[in-house]
């Protein structure tokens, strides 16, 4: 089949404010074909950066813009996917956000290719034969405000039937060490002696590897099953002197790769036990299924970062369904109203508490495009009096 339509989407909330809460908006990609098929892709990173890329004016050879390169190409397998996203990203080079911005391209192509084909992505990535194994969903929020709301959200959760939780960013690192100690005390008690606790410290610590090692000493006692980016995403000889150091609480780290060589950087030289990969930001899941290999190759953890709609639950789900050993899964809970209401089937919790790749076509979702209509933020750019990007019609 042949692409026939690429459209960036850009959906927000009315307002949206400083809170570390990337679901208040998004960047949406639909592509179409000559056989009626559509598929779709999100990415986490700036809309208004990520649509620039889709239309952007050619500047020279290594500033081609995305729907140029991908209009009229013929889509029929996953070795299609393959080329297209080497094709993109070269003819993209110099454009400094493309990674990103392609990721909700190559979502969306992986989404077509396995309605065409009729299977789910995760066997087109792994094989006919693949198993899916199911996840271990860990409610992802943010800390509350001081311990003692912290302990209430705990609680809620519990209440709601998770057997795992994360905590992070809000006031940790940004009070006192006490405090800090606070905040995972009654995170652990809200949630109880069984559940899998959490700590995300939101990069707080930026190259203080030190503080960060301190920390997990402090944290131990409550026993939490990893310390995520206490240090800032590009500090790599940092995360190498901490885990060096062997600290009392395994490390994670990872969301911030914006590239296949930043995830095989931090997980060959900052050393982490748990290498975490968006999708929507690292250029898909063609370069994220090459993440999982490359951890899985290296006795290294793999696990998704998603803090976005269902499109980027379902996206990231395929790329290591199949690993039976790799059993943990972000999940988003709660968001905004329109990072819950987008996708017509999100990927609920089963009976068991945890959460299956769909076995339908594709990514295995549907979009409600009543919603998508909602919170639709009409894009034009105009150069010259000539448009470049007109508003989707959804
Ligand atoms: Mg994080």
């Amino acid at each position: 089949m042949k692409i026939t339509a690429v459209d960036p989407i850009y959906v927000k909330m009315p307002e949206v404010n400083t809170a570390a809460d990337g679901t208040q908006d998004s960047f949406l990609c639909r592509v179409r074909t000559d056989e009626g098929l559509e598929g779709w892709g999100e990415s986490d990173a700036s809309p208004l950066v990520c649509a620039a890329a889709y239309c952007c004016p050619m500047s020279h050879g290594n500033i081609i813009n995305i729907r140029e390169s991908l209009l009229g190409e013929t889509l029929d397998g996953p070795e299609d996917v393959y080329r297209l996203h080497a094709k993109a990203t070269r003819l993209g080079m110099d454009i400094q956000q493309i990674h990103h911005a392609y990721s909700a391209a190559d979502i969306a192509l992986w989404d077509l290719v396995g309605k065409k084909l009729k299977q789910p992505v995760y066997t087109l990535l792994d094989g006919a034969s693949a198993k899916s194994f199911p996840k271990r969903p860990y409610a992802s929020v943010l800390f509350g405000d001081t311990p003692e709301l912290t302990r209430k959200l705990a609680e809620k959760l519990r209440g709601e039937g998770f057997t795992a939780a994360k905590f992070g960013w809000g006031p940790m690192g940004k009070v006192s060490r006490e405090n800090d100690i606070a905040l995972v005390r009654e995170a652990r008690a809200g949630l109880g002696p069984e559940a899998a606790l959490l700590i995300d410290a939101g990069v707080v610590w930026g190259h203080d590897w030190e503080t960060a090692h301190q920390r997990a000493a402090d944290f131990a006692p409550f026993k939490p099953g990893w310390l995520e980016e206490p240090l800032l995403g590009d500090a790599i000889g940092d995360y190498r002197k901490l885990v060096t150091r062997k600290p009392a609480v395994p490390i994670a780290a990872g969301e911030g790769s914006g590239r296949y060589h930043d995830a095989e950087d931090m997980l060959l030289n900052g050393g982490v036990n748990f290498i975490q990969i968006d999708v929507g930001r690292i250029g898909g899941i063609t370069p994220a299924h090459r993440v999982r290999k490359l951890a899985e190759a290296h006795n290294v953890t793999y696990v998704n970062h998603t803090f976005k709609s269902h499109v980027s639950i379902a996206a990231s789900i395929h790329v290591f369904a199949s690993v039976e050993s790799f059993k943990l899964l972000e999940y988003v809970q709660g968001g905004s109203p329109m990072s819950q209401t987008i996708v017509a089937d999100p990927l609920l919790r089963g009976p068991d508490g945890l959460v299956r790749a769909p076995e339908k076509p594709g990514l295995g979702i549907t979009m409600n495009l009543d919603a998508v209509r909602k919170y639709l933020a009409p894009v034009r750019i105009d150069i010259g009096g000539q448009s470049v990007l007109v508003p989707a019609s959804v």
